[in-house]
């Protein structure tokens, strides 16, 4: 999938390039050709993307398109947690407020609910992001893209995703790379990108970072994809 996008970020370079299909062809394709097959790729995040990625002319063009699809990512996710934060905080204080209500005896059942309902709070406060992500998505977003773009294949997997099964039957997903192919940046990489400390980076903006960063992999890949599938109808 590596040669769709190297011909793409070809494409300002010789008007004709060779592509090979895999069907023992090398077709010449155009720069008309080349576009043509981009605008086949469905419009979104996995687009700009790919279009950020590697070809960042026409990315420079489109920052617009690339900040509505990260909001687009990533605000209906925060906008989750922070409703079940709340969901937990109200069914937390209807627990303690049941305790004795009207000066009634305390059940167990009661006791009970209120373990319950704090476990749950706690565990939807260990899931929500900090509280100023959507002020720092910019960061985040540039951060990651950054991350995305100098990648290099993990050292173990050699960027397979995969390692022979323990029990030798068989493969698994790398451990190294969590099956994502690359070599991860470090927390105090990633924590200098966002500008952060290496403390604040691994206790508060570790699970948003690695969640865009697993999600707009996915998705440059889907449209990586669809680009290569186009090439190969046009060529
Ligand atoms: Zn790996």
């Amino acid at each position: 999938m590596g040669n769709v996008r190297e011909l793409l970020s070809s494409r300002m370079g010789p008007t004709t390039v060779k592509f090979d299909t895999g069907r023992g062809g090398t077709p010449d394709l155009t720069t008309q050709d080349i576009a043509a097959a981009l605008a086949y790729v469905q419009d979104g995040l996995g687009r700009e993307l790919l279009e950020t990625l590697w070809w960042p002319e026409s990315a420079a063009r489109r920052r617009d398109y690339l900040r509505q699809g990260v909001i687009g990512l990533v605000a209906p996710e925060f906008n989750r947690q922070q409703v079940a934060l709340s969901t937990a905080r109200t069914e937390f204080g209807i627990a303690k407020a049941s305790m004795g209500w009207g000066g009634g005896a305390v059940t167990d059942a009661q006791r009970k609910e209120v373990r319950r309902t704090e476990l749950a709070l706690e565990l939807a406060r260990a899931g929500t992001w900090p509280n100023n992500t959507m002020e720092q998505l910019g960061v985040l977003a540039g951060a990651v893209i950054d991350e995305m773009a100098m990648a290099c294949p993990c050292k173990k997997c050699d960027g397979v995703r995969t390692q022979p099964a323990e029990d030798g039957l068989g493969v698994m997903r790398c451990d190294d790379c969590a099956g994502s192919g690359f070599e991860p940046l470090s927390g105090r990489k990633r924590a200098a990108a966002i500008g952060a400390d290496c403390s604040a980076y691994s206790r508060f903006w570790q699970p948003v970072y690695v969640w865009m960063l697993g999600r707009m992999r996915a998705l440059e890949e889907g449209a990586a994809a669809e680009f290569g599938r186009a090439l190969t109808r046009a060529a």
